[in-house]
């Protein structure tokens, strides 16, 4: 039988619209060409060669579909919609070359080397406190919003993460666990997450040594490709997969990611790639901290809204263990938004390309946050911590978007498990 390239899991939509409710484009227009199931009827026929590869509605609708896969977990027949998206807009990517503003940015952000200057001159810019000042609604505006958003609580932050080396624990912790329950795990560093979040990584490491984990450099590894994958560069994606799949190979250690949106596309490796047991070993952090309890920390005295990526929530179907892990921390009040299951309009390169769309989507999160006024809005994927700090900087709000790794990084400092 022809490999359908991912088609074949729309095959099992009946129609039966169960999905529109969750589609936040669909909720946002109306549409039903911007919903789910108007979108799979586009797709099919794209497939079929009923609708050509330039027809403009299909461009139009499949463009503003932000790839959140909200319409999966509500789906009663199953349909794997995300597989189905990604395989039409790679075909649509073989007559179409990405926008301009999307090859720019995927250059910027992924390219190694180019990259890493990119993210420096960024680090320099947010240093100086220039786009906390400048953050507001507008293109221009937003951007500088969002990158105010990657900054370490108090606004600073050391520019790179240190390293960690030979499996020997980074943090001196004051209060190790037992030699007995440390194991080894590979951290997974991703370009975003790396370039702009390195306290993110940091808190990652010293949390899971508190938990009795031994974190490990993996040198080698690349960006995920979840953000070409996404854009329908597929061969490039594939490129990127078979160098982290060689750079892991080595050992059978979990693979920790703090990136939702790098996660997703690591635990579905095997879709592009032979990726033999890799996509098996990844695991999010905050199901490693779970798994080990986590240890409890000191109190931290704030009150957090809880908002789970989507590619946490419906692409990785992650939903208890990041509450599991909050609640090691003392007198830390954590409620779900009404609406957490909706995305928040980031989606990787959606925010830059598709903004009208974008804030569109943001704006009910923003309510939400605006009505639950909490201290900390908690999320586990970096352009969601971006994309909500730049809606709430811009909305005059004074809730901070972070990792909730940060938070019991936080409580552990308190508690003195380390300086
Ligand atoms: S994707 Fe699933 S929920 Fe949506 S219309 Fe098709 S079968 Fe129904
Ligand atoms: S992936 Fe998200 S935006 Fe796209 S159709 Fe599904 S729910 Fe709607």
């Amino acid at each position: 039988m022809a490999d359908r390239g991912g088609f074949e899991a729309l095959d099992a939509c009946v129609h039966c619209g169960f999905c529109l409710q969750a589609c936040p484009t669909f909720l946002a227009t109306g549409d039903e060409a911007d919903g789910p199931r108007g979108r799979i009827e586009l797709m099919r026929a794209l497939e079929a060669g009923e609708l050509a590869v330039d027809d403009p509605a299909v461009r139009i609708h499949l463009d503003r579909c932000l790839g959140c896969r909200g319409c999966e977990p509500v789906c009663p027949s199953g349909v794997g919609y995300g597989r189905g998206i990604e395989a039409a807009r790679a075909l649509l990517a073989t007559r179409r070359d990405p926008a301009p503003l999307a090859r720019a940015a995927l250059w910027a952000l992924t390219t190694a080397g180019a990259s890493g200057i990119v993210y420096a001159l960024a680090r320099l810019l947010r240093a100086t406190g220039i786009p906390a000042r400048l953050a507001g609604w507008g293109r221009f505006r937003f951007a500088m919003g969002m990158l105010a958003a990657s900054a370490a609580k108090g606004g600073g932050g050391r520019g790179r993460s240190v390293k960690v080396g030979g499996g020997a624990p980074r943090s001196n912790l004051h209060h190790p666990p037992p030699s007995s329950t440390t194991s080894p795990v590979l951290l997974f560093r991703g370009c975003v997450m790396d370039g702009l979040f390195a306290h993110v990584h940091d808190a990652t490491v010293r949390t899971l040594e508190v938990n009795g984990y031994a974190v490990r450099e993996v040198p080698g590894q690349v960006c995920c490709g979840a953000l070409h994958a996404h854009a329908g560069l597929r061969e490039a994606a594939r490129q990127l997969a078979r160098v982290n799949v060689a750079a892991f190979a080595a050992g059978d250690e979990p693979i920790v990611v703090n990136s939702a949106g790098c996660g997703a596309m690591l635990k579905e490796y095997a879709h592009l790639v032979d990726a033999g047991p890799f996509a098996a070993r990844v695991r999010d952090v905050t199901e490693l901290l779970a798994a080990r309890g986590p240890r409890p920390g000191a109190p931290v005295d704030l009150q957090v809204a809880y908002d789970p990526p989507c590619h946490l929530l419906h692409a990785q179907r992650i939903a208890d263990e990041p509450h599991r892990m909050l609640a090691a921390i003392p007198v830390l009040r954590v409620a779900s938004l009404p609406d957490a299951a909706q995305c928040c309009g980031s989606a990787g390169l959606f925010t830059l390309l598709e903004p009208a769309m974008s804030r569109a989507v943001l704006a009910p999160k923003i309510e939400s946050l605006r009505a639950a006024s909490p201290h900390v809005v908690a999320t586990g994927n970096p352009g969601c911590i971006m994309q909500l700090g730049a809606g709430l900087a811009a909305a005059g709000l004074p809730t901070r978007a972070r990792h909730p790794v940060e938070l019991l990084d936080e409580s552990y400092r308190a508690a003195g498990y380390y300086a």
